[in-house]
């Protein structure tokens, strides 16, 4: 049973057809990557799913439900999570101080109340943070943590409604290899661990075949092939999109560091 279910999702700008009717699924308890060169459709249809764009065709179920002309606060409460970066505003409060943020938004609190709340649920945030391996550095403001903590952070503050379905969003861009490789095992985890579901984009085919139970290519809007990492490595559309025809990502890997 999929709980995500994309059906001939459209969306333009302008003359633009950003993605072209495109349609794939995404079982809990699975990672699935959305790949594709530079303009391939990737955000659009994570800002489609999200709500923040309106789909102008096509539907997008979420256990059931469509989130087609929902709002992203009601698709949010729905349990459709997503990775946001720590705006510079909040890099001044605390690790622990960011995910109390979150749980209080989830409890439908007001900004305007976080003097009065400044205990507000610090338990459950230090529990999250714990999850992602940064409990001990709860107390410290996140402009001092270094990149690949801060994005710990981020994912302990989108874990905070407890979404059935994360959405990321290229998570572990301007990240070195070794960090990337450790966001992904704790994403893989929670997975795992919680029966979770996520769709993530990543440039780094390294990543992207060492954690991604399947995988879906965009190339101008269109779907063209969905699977297996192993099935999709060995197919000749994805080839030719990626690096022209005959060559493998094999014999093409340190290339795939660049392909944006
Ligand atoms: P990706 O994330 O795969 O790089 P995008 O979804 O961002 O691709 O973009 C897909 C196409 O839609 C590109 O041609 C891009 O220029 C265009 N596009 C995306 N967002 C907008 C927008 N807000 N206004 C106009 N064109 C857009
Ligand atoms: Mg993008």
């Amino acid at each position: 049973m999929s709980l995500l279910a994309v059906s001939e999702l459209g969306k333009s700008f302008g003359g633009v057809r950003a993605v072209d009717g495109i349609s794939f699924e995404v079982a809990p308890g699975e990672l699935l990557a959305l790949i594709g060169p530079n303009g391939a459709g990737k955000s659009t249809t994570f800002n489609m799913v999200n709500g923040q764009l309106r789909a102008d065709r096509g539907s997008i179920r979420f256990d059931g439900q469509e989130l087609v002309g929902m709002r992203p606060r009601d698709i949010w409460r729905l349990g459709v999570g997503r990775t946001f970066q720590i705006a510079a505003t909040f890099a001044s409060l605390t690790a622990v101080e960011n995910v109390q943020m979150a749980l209080l938004s989830d409890d439908r609190k007001l900004f305007s109340m976080w003097r009065r709340a400044a205990q507000h649920r610090r338990e459950d945030a230090i529990d999250l943070l714990a999850q992602v391996g940064m409990a001990e550095q709860a107390d410290r403001p996140c402009s001092v943590l270094a990149y690949g903590d801060v994005k710990r952070v981020e994912l302990a503050i989108a874990m905070a409604n407890r979404p059935q379905l994360l959405l990321m969003d290229e998570p572990t861009a301007g990240m070195a290899p070794r960090e990337r490789n450790e966001l992904m095992a704790l994403t893989k985890r929670l997975v795992v661990e919680r029966n979770m579901a996520v769709l993530f984009t990543e440039h780094s085919m390294d990543v992207v075949f060492a954690y991604a139970d399947r995988m879906a290519v965009l190339a101008r809007g269109r779907l063209i092939a969905e699977g297996a990492p192993a099935a999709i490595r060995d197919d000749p559309k994805v080839q030719e999109v990626y690096f022209g025809t005959g060559k493998t990502f094999e014999k093409k890997r340190a290339a795939s560091e660049v392909v944006r």
